[in-house]
């Protein structure tokens, strides 16, 4: 249970993670980027393991809080840097997106707010040069959720460059 994974690690490393049930369901509550790689890299069965975590960091200004747009198919993602307004795509999200350059839905918090802190994890292929599948964490900026909200698969390469586009 990943849950449990929590539990322990924030007795072992004094990690800020908290599990709570919101709607019935565990939900993780972090405050830091160490707090959602952590939730990143929790093992979750029949997951992928996510091998390397990068911050999401805007290219522009170097803030770290964000809007986080999706096209339609829902792969993919493009953060909107809440300090400066730049735009930027997550790893390889323009190539997933429509040419009218809209965002098809928000990601929005269960607790309605739509500010985040995010991270990138990466899984990589076998030979370690290679990505196979990436997922985008979020944070929520209001209540500390910590959700995976995107993920798609990499299935060409070379693709170990998307490590820097998180
Ligand atoms: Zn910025
Ligand atoms: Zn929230």
């Amino acid at each position: 249970m990943w849950q449990d994974q929590f539990r322990e690690l924030g007795q072992a490393v004094g990690a800020g993670i908290g599990v709570s049930k919101v709607d019935g369901q565990d939900r993780a509550f972090g405050a830091t980027f160490e707090d959602l790689a952590a939730f990143l890299q929790r093992s979750v069965p029949g997951g992928y393991t996510v091998d390397v975590v990068r911050e999401c960091v805007c290219r522009s200004c170097g803030g770290k809080a964000f809007e986080v747009g999706v096209p339609a198919d829902g792969q993919g993602a493009r953060r909107t840097c809440l300090g400066c307004r730049e735009q930027h795509y997550i790893a390889d999200s323009e190539e997933y997106w429509e040419d009218d350059g809209l965002a098809d839905y928000f990601c929005g918090c269960p607790c309605g707010n739509e500010e985040f802190a995010g991270a990138v994890g990466y899984s990589l292929r076998e030979d370690g040069e290679n990505v196979r599948w990436i997922y985008l964490g979020l944070r929520c900026l209001a209540c500390g959720m910590m959700r995976d909200y995107v993920d798609w698969k990499i299935n060409y390469g070379p693709s170990l460059h998307l490590v820097d586009q998180a």
